[in-house]
């Protein structure tokens, strides 16, 4: 449908123009059907379908329609501060003609702006769990005044990582008749479904093509191989495709760093990012890869949900996901908006045990490859290291994201024993420690870290 034939607001329709958008895609289609009639939806649609816009000219729509009462103010939570930043962008964007005050809310970082923002007034709240109870139990963020509520990323909002969180700000929310409630995921679990029943005035299920989880403008390809020459496979991978950019995924903080560093000295300009680097070291880094700065950003799942990189060509699951639903928000970092891209997964000794759990949750098998020897190349990585292998501690983290010659540093140190090293940062799980510490603007330290 063409959004000028809709019956929005004219200065909203002014926004959508400017931001190009002419036509609606399927899930704009179907969840503003419903949700321009105060409906609270749960909707489930592929990577890069056009969620964010979905609930965000709801919102606006809704929120200037109800413009001759007291605005009541819309709250979007979402997994981790790069998307929260991410959406805040979109927002900003689509809200160019409106009036609304916009902020973003997210741990890692000072509260002092934060705070500053909530006192002067912001309609439209974006942000990530921990920082948002921190805020309200300050007494800042005023949950009672959350007339629109939207979970981005919403299984992952309810896996047992975010769950106490996310039902407290709930818990401290107006009952679930008097607001709008919106979930949105690629995957929709069932405790997201439970969820949505519990806390949400009678929702609508939205599911566009749930029998297929992936886009199929995605190329999957999975290759076996034993872990100690997965580098090597990755090599040859990239020399062979040239991929102008790609992501790969890792479990492991350590990992993303090592791998990292092996693909700079390869000659593949590379960084890395992980739940504990410094928060605005976390942000530029993926703002400079988004912006083609540098083309190969090694991740670990911090990087998996909701974020939008224009034209990504490849992703690579260097390790498979032990959560088999970031399968499908992994690969769906690439392919979106109607274009094509590539997904190549190494299924190793280790993590080799996580496809099994993928494809029965994909209903089907990812095509896979053999790789023969010519795919592999030599890592010429290990030459490096043998030259300086009298250099202190190697392998210790840089803050920073980079390498680049020589590792000193040493800092960073104790961020993998975090449940084994997973990386489950970008706001959960939140250490415990008293309310209403961390004041201060120091990044990513004390008691501030991972809200
Ligand atoms: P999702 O949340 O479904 O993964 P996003 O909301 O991030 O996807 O949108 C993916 C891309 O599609 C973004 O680049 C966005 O600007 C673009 N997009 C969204 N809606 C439209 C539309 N109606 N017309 C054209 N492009 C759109
Ligand atoms: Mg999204």
């Amino acid at each position: 449908m063409l959004f000028k034939d809709m019956n929005l607001h004219p200065s909203l329709l002014r926004c959508i123009a400017d931001r190009g958008y002419t036509e609606t895609t399927p899930v704009q289609d179907k969840t503003l059907a419903e949700t321009l009639d105060g409906r609270d939806v749960a909707v489930q649609s592929q990577t890069g379908t056009g969620k964010t816009a979905a609930f965000l000219i709801t919102l606006y729509e809704n929120m200037l329609r109800g413009a001759t009462q007291k605005w009541r103010s819309a709250l979007i939570i979402v997994p981790t501060r790069e998307l929260a930043v991410q959406i805040e962008g979109e927002a900003r964007l689509l809200a160019r003609h409106l009036k609304f005050r916009i902020g973003c809310f997210y741990g890692g970082v000072g509260y002092e702006q934060q705070e500053a923002q909530l006192r002067q007034g912001t309609e439209i709240l974006i942000g990530t769990p921990g920082r948002l109870l921190d805020l309200s139990e300050k007494g800042l963020l005023k949950l009672k005044e959350v007339g629109y509520l939207v979970i981005d990323e919403a299984d992952r909002m309810f896996d047992m990582g975010f769950l106490p969180d996310i039902k407290r700000l709930l818990q401290k929310m107006t009952a679930p008749r008097v607001r709008q409630s919106m979930l949105f995921s690629a995957t929709l679990s069932r405790m997201s479904r439970k969820i949505a029943l519990e806390y949400m005035h009678d929702p609508v299920f939205i599911e566009l093509t749930p029998e297929n989880l992936t886009v199929d403008t995605i190329t999957q390809e999975l290759y076996r191989v034993k872990s100690h020459i997965k580098p090597n496979l990755l090599l040859g991978i990239l020399a062979k495709e040239k991929p102008a950019n790609a992501l790969i995924f890792v479990n492991m903080r350590h990992t993303a760093f090592k791998l990292a560093k092996k693909l700079e000295l390869n000659g593949f300009s590379c960084r890395y990012l992980s739940g504990d680097l410094p928060q605005v070291k976390r942000l530029r880094i993926m703002e400079d890869f988004m912006e083609g700065k540098f083309p190969f950003l090694v991740a670990t799942d911090v990087a998996a949900r909701g974020l939008h990189i224009d034209d990504l060509e490849m992703v690579v699951n260097y390790d498979l996901p032990q959560d088999h639903e970031n399968y499908v928000h992994r690969i769906g970092r690439t392919a979106r908006a109607g274009k094509s891209g590539k997904a190549i997964s190494f299924a190793d000794e280790k993590f080799g045990e996580h496809l099994y759990p993928i494809e029965a949750f994909l209903k089907g098998r990812i095509p896979e490859k053999t790789a023969t020897m010519d795919m592999y190349a030599t890592d010429r990585s290990l030459e490096y290291e043998a030259q300086h292998k009298h250099d202190r501690s190697p392998d210790s983290p840089q803050r920073g994201g980079g390498y680049g010659g020589s590792q000193r540093g040493g800092g960073g140190g104790g961020a993998d024993r975090n449940r084994g090293g997973r990386d489950r940062s970008g706001g959960a799980p939140r250490p415990k420690s008293p309310q209403g510490s961390g004041h201060g603007s120091g990044h990513g330290s004390g008691s501030s870290r991972g809200r």
